[in-house]
């Protein structure tokens, strides 16, 4: 992804929610008051499950040992096959959605959106995205810029937790359709120098395919929540921009749910800039509310140092992050209404 053209940082004054949420358990601790305690949040109408970090974890080495998954490589091929039959496994309804596409660079590619159905007769439904495909260069590195890099977190950490949510949901009674689309070609973008505009359009190519040719006629989610790059260490999730632009109502409720969880540290409350990524096209082609966890440093104004780099390897990768994105993601679908 990339920030836009329109980069703004609104910054928002810190709300000082977790401190309210300290001032409620304190008064709830009185379990001898013959009132019963008052739950802040009306939760777990079914349990919540346990997201597990480590197969999380083992499904971005799998990526990763396929090799740099760039469109009309083995590798990139191997690692769909890998992803179809992971989410077949787990009683999801799998497709994979081809479609021709030019690259900015005149290239042609097949791309394949990988879409599983939970639930699929369902109206109610939630969408949940990341993309599987790594940028061909390292552009953003100081050496080799033109070689490929392994992409553990930016594109495999976001797929990695949306497998382990399936193997989740698959063994879970969750009564709620689901649906999970890993784009693909969404990081072939042309990137420009900070002074042009950027190319938006030459990225998220999966994304824009599949706005414009929907998997479904009609097909219509209550809202969508994109993954990219949250698997490192140290992650620090702004309210993304765009998200705030499309479906600010959709950031501040995971922003709270976050909150509630003890991630306010991680999910903070201040605005990123507006950025280019699989989402913006959601909102704006598909019409579906979408937002975007993604790490990115407000204070650095810039994405974590292995970005586009040879350093997005599996030693950024730290199975805290995964558990708590992960988990997060397990407690907005088990809790909400
Ligand atoms: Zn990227």
């Amino acid at each position: 992804m990339v920030l836009s053209g329109q980069f703004r940082n609104n910054i928002v004054s810190a709300l000082a929610f977790s401190i309210l949420l300290l001032v409620a358990s304190c008064t709830n601790s009185n379990q001898n008051n013959d009132t019963p305690p008052t739950k802040v949040v009306n939760i777990n109408r079914l349990p919540t499950p346990d997201f597990n970090a480590d197969s999380a974890y083992a499904c971005i080495k799998a990526q990763v040992d396929f090799g740099p998954r760039i469109p009309g490589t083995k590798a990139h091929a191997l690692c769909a096959d890998y992803l179809v039959n992971k989410l077949k496994s787990y009683g999801w309804q799998v497709q994979v959605q081809n479609g021709t596409v030019k690259t900015y660079d005149g290239k042609q590619f097949t791309l394949k959106n990988i879409i599983a159905e939970y639930k699929p007769d369902l109206a109610n439904r939630t969408l949940l995205t990341a993309h599987w495909d790594t940028r061909p260069w390292a552009d953003l590195d100081s050496v080799k810029k033109d070689q490929p890099f392994d992409g553990a977190d930016d594109g495999g950490s976001g797929v990695a937790v949306l497998v382990e949510l399936a193997r989740q949901l698959g063994a879970s009674k969750l009564d709620k359709g689901v649906d999970i689309i890993l784009f693909d070609i969404e990081d072939y973008g042309q990137q420009s120098s900070s002074s042009e505009a950027q190319q938006e359009d030459t990225w998220c190519l999966g994304s824009q395919y599949w706005a414009k040719h929907l998997h479904k006629p009609g097909y219509f989610a209550n809202y969508g929540i994109l993954l990219d790059m949250v698997g490192g260490k140290n992650p620090v999730f702004p309210k993304e921009g765009t998200s705030v632009v499309y479906a600010s109502g959709i950031v501040d409720k995971i922003w709270g749910i976050a909150n509630q969880m003890g991630y306010g540290n991680y999910f903070i409350d201040r605005n990123s800039g507006e950025t280019t990524d699989d989402h913006l096209y959601v909102n704006t082609l598909a019409n579906i509310k979408c937002i975007d966890i993604v790490h990115y440093e407000v204070e650095k104004h810039n994405y974590p140092y292995f970005h586009h780099a040879h350093s997005d390897n599996m030693e950024v990768i730290d199975k805290n992050t995964l558990k708590m994105v992960g988990q997060l993601l397990l407690e907005v679908l088990f809790t909400e209404k």
